[in-house]
C-alpha cells in the first residue's frame, strides 16, 4: 500500500462541491481510499493575480495505484469537473496535484513528485501540515484564511448532501 498526499483548489462557481466532488472522486475510485482531509481554506491567487481567490485544501490517500496512474485519475477528476487547460495557473474548476508519493522521487515528462513548488506555497503546506505536521516545515500563514473547519472525511464526503 501506498501512501499519498493531494492537493485540491478551485476558484471558479461552486467551489466547495468542486471540493467535495473531487474528494468523493478520489474516495469512491477502485484502489483509492481518502484516509484524512485538511479544513478548507480561503487564499488570494499567486503568480496570475487578476482572478478570484482560490478554496483549497490537502488529502491523504492510501492507494495500491502507481503514482502516474494516481495523476492520471486526478486529471480525469479535473476534466470531469468542467476543467478547461488554458492560461497556466489562471481560473480553474479544480486543479489536483499529487505533492508525495510514500518518499519517492519521480521525474518523468509528466509527473515531479514531490511537487516542485510545493515548499513555497502557503496555501499547500498550511493545508498539508494540518494533516501531516511532520511532512513540512511550518510557514508563515499570510494570506492563507481558515474557511471552513473540516472534521473527519466521512463528514466532508457528507457535505452538501
Ligand atoms: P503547478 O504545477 O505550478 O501547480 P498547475 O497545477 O496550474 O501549476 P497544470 O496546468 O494543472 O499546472 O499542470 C501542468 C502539468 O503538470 C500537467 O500536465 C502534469 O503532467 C504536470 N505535473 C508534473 N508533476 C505533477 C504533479 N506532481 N502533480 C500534478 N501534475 C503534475
Ligand atoms: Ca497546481
Ligand atoms: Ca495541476
Amino acid at each position: 500500500m501506498n501512501v499519498a498526499y493531494v492537493s485540491i483548489g478551485s476558484n471558479i462557481g461552486d467551489r466547495l462541491r468542486h471540493l467535495t466532488e473531487a474528494v468523493r472522486g478520489l474516495h469512491f475510485h477502485e484502489g483509492i481510499t481518502v484516509t484524512s482531509v485538511s479544513s478548507v481554506y480561503e487564499t488570494a491567487p499567486v503568480g496570475f493575480t487578476e482572478q478570484a481567490d482560490f478554496l483549497n485544501m490537502v488529502l491523504c490517500v492510501e492507494t495500491d495505484l502507481a503514482a502516474q496512474h494516481l495523476l492520471e485519475v486526478c486529471q480525469k477528476i479535473e476534466h470531469g469537473l468542467g476543467r478547461v487547460r488554458d492560461i497556466r495557473w489562471g481560473p480553474r474548476t479544480a486543479d489536483l496535484d499529487v505533492l508525495l508519493y510514500n518518499n519517492d522521487n519521480i521525474i518523468t515528462e509528466n509527473l515531479i513528485v514531490p511537487h516542485p513548488r510545493m515548499h513555497e506555497r502557503a496555501f499547500v503546506l498550511v493545508p498539508l501540515l494540518e494533516i501531516a505536521p511532520l511532512m513540512a516545515d511550518p510557514m508563515p500563514d499570510e494570506g492563507v484564511l481558515l474557511w471552513k473547519k473540516v472534521n473527519g472525511v466521512d463528514d466532508f464526503l457528507l457535505e452538501g448532501e
